[in-house]
């Protein structure tokens, strides 16, 4: 694993420093009788990354096909951000648990504010006690690096970085994707499939599989902040109201670093 610069990949100068993945040529290049993989995980997202690992630690054997080198979305955009206690739980099952709250910023609290005014301030989480907090903040391409390198210590899951399914036919009870690489094209056989690669999938199209989607319009910033201002205890937003709009904003307070 060797690491760069998110804005060399187009975002321009993010300061994040990405996990890059070296290519492996695939066995089935070499073999005579490719064989059929119990588990083929299609992306290497957070669900298709979290899936191998839960399926290895349960002793499935799995090979995850990500078309890209790298933990994280193109250019500098963080994407997830906030997640909740629940990811907390099965992390602590996948063994990244204790990594991804040390990392991140966990909070129990949050406010919202019309203007300067205090209207609404929410305790997520009353109970003390609690193993984990309501939430924490942390980048997703941390998690999906802390998994990958979890994956990495079982053995039974095989990341192969670089791999872009690009086809996908069934046949029985095989189904075979073809899948294309730095070195050339090859197919992979595999008992069962499983399509994780996010929400424009392309294993959906392949298998003529419909998802039903809703679209909505809603206005929203999102915004990356680079600041050297020690450990954060507390953060709010205030947007600048226009045209006599209503600016609201949300501030959380987090519970430990
Ligand atoms: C701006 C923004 C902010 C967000 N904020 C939050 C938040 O605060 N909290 C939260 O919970 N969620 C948030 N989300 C949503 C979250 O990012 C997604 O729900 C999450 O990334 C979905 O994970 P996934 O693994 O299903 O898909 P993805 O993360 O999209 O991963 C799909 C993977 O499949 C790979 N792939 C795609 N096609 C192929 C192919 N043909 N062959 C091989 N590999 C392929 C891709 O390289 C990618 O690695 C946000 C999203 C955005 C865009």
């Amino acid at each position: 694993m060797s690491r760069r610069d998110a804005g060399e990949r187009g975002g321009g100068g993010s300061g994040y420093a990405l996990a890059e993945y070296a290519f492996r040529r695939p066995a089935e290049f070499d073999a005579d009788d490719p064989p059929v993989h119990p588990v083929v995980v299609v992306g290497g997202g957070p669900a298709g990354l979290a899936l191998a690992a839960d399926l290895g630690l349960r002793g499935v054997p799995v090979v995850l096909l990500d078309q890209d080198a790298s933990s994280g979305a193109w250019g500098t955009a963080s994407r997830g951000i906030a997640h909740s206690k629940r990811t907390l739980e099965i992390f602590d099952r996948l063994g990244i648990a204790e990594r991804v709250s040390q990392k991140g910023v966990t909070w129990n609290e949050g406010r919202i504010y019309d203007g300067f005014e205090d209207i609404y301030h929410f305790v997520i989480q009353p109970e003390k006690d609690q193993k984990w907090p309501a939430f924490y903040n942390l980048q997703q391409f941390y998690v999906e690096e802390y998994l990958a390198e979890r994956i990495e210590q079982m053995g039974n899951v095989e990341l192969r970085w670089q791999n872009r399914v690009v086809g996908a036919s069934q046949d029985g009870d095989i189904v075979t994707l073809q899948v294309d690489t730095p070195i050339g094209q090859y197919h992979v056989r595999a008992s069962w499939v499983v399509a994780c690669d996010g929400a424009n999938s392309s294993m959906q199209e392949y298998l003529g599989i419909e998802t039903p989607m809703v679209l909505f319009e809603d206005y929203w910033a999102v915004t990356d902040v680079r600041a050297d201002i020690g450990p954060l205890r507390s953060c709010t937003a205030w947007p600048t109201a226009s045209s006599g709009a209503t600016g609201r904003s949300s501030s959380w307070t987090p519970t430990r670093r």
